[in-house]
């Protein structure tokens, strides 16, 4: 089944008189439960594709879809619904509301979706707290943790709703390498056990040979594709 299909999609940003073509033609197909990296310097679009993808920012040309739905024309509040609904979001300086404790951070995500009720929440929550053996951090607020240690979180609560598909930009770009190729293990995990589409995005060799399909943007371009395993 396809997640998430692009069709000549073009991103110009425009200031004043200068325009900057971000994207430039991309075709891609990505399949559900796919592990995905898209790979690129600097200023390829990694963070503008993804921003896309997540209905966060709008295409200037082109079709994009996500599970057959054409997302290309949504407004902006229709976009939002859509993004509560369907995508978990993963950033690289975490996110983690600074107030909140762990499990209420990832509770937060569910809030934000109006429909689950005390009870269900509560099982949602700590379900998946215990599938990715971080229980132990319930209490903690951000800056009680390691930077890992919100990373996990952040995992959490990107997939606390049940998402279609996950999307993370540069999400160990914050970390030391060994923590971020562990965070980049948890991911893979949890992307097998529930098959959620998991879209990242690094400029770190180690990070990206992780990856089970891998893009490369060069200029806003997808160059050739790598297949491994
Ligand atoms: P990456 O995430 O790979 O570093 P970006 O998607 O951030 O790349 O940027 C792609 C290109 O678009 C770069 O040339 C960048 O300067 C430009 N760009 C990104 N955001 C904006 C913006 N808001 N306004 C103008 N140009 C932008
Ligand atoms: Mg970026």
């Amino acid at each position: 089944m396809i997640n998430v299909k692009m069709e000549d999609l073009v991103k110009i940003y425009q200031n004043g008189k200068i325009s900057v073509k971000a994207l430039d033609n991309i075709n891609l197909e990505i399949e559900k439960g796919e592990f995905l990296v898209f790979a690129g310097p600097s200023g390829s679009g990694k963070t503008t594709l993804l921003n896309i993808i997540g209905t966060m920012d709008r295409l200037t040309e082109g079709r994009l879809f996500i599970d057959g739905e054409d997302v290309s024309g949504l407004s902006k509040d229709e976009a939002s619904e859509f993004r509560k609904e369907k995508v978990g979001f993963i950033f690289q300086s975490f996110n983690l509301i600074p107030v909140l404790t762990a499990y209420e951070n990832i509770e937060f995500s569910l809030d934000l979706m109006k429909k689950y009720g005390a009870k269900e929440k509560r099982e949602r929550v700590e379900s998946i707290m215990k599938e990715m053996g971080i229980l132990e951090l319930k209490n903690r607020r951000p800056a009680e943790m390691s930077g890992g240690q919100q990373q996990r979180v952040a995992v959490a609560r990107a997939l606390a709703k049940q998402p279609s598909l996950v999307l993370a930009d540069e999400p160990t770009a914050n970390l030391d390498s060994k923590t971020g190729e562990a965070i980049l293990d948890l991911m893979r995990e949890m992307n097998e056990k529930k098959d959620i589409t998991f879209i990242f995005s690094s400029h770190d060799p180690k990070i990206i040979e992780r990856g089970k399909r891998v893009i490369k943007l060069i200029d806003g371009r997808t160059d050739k594709e790598k297949a491994s395993e």
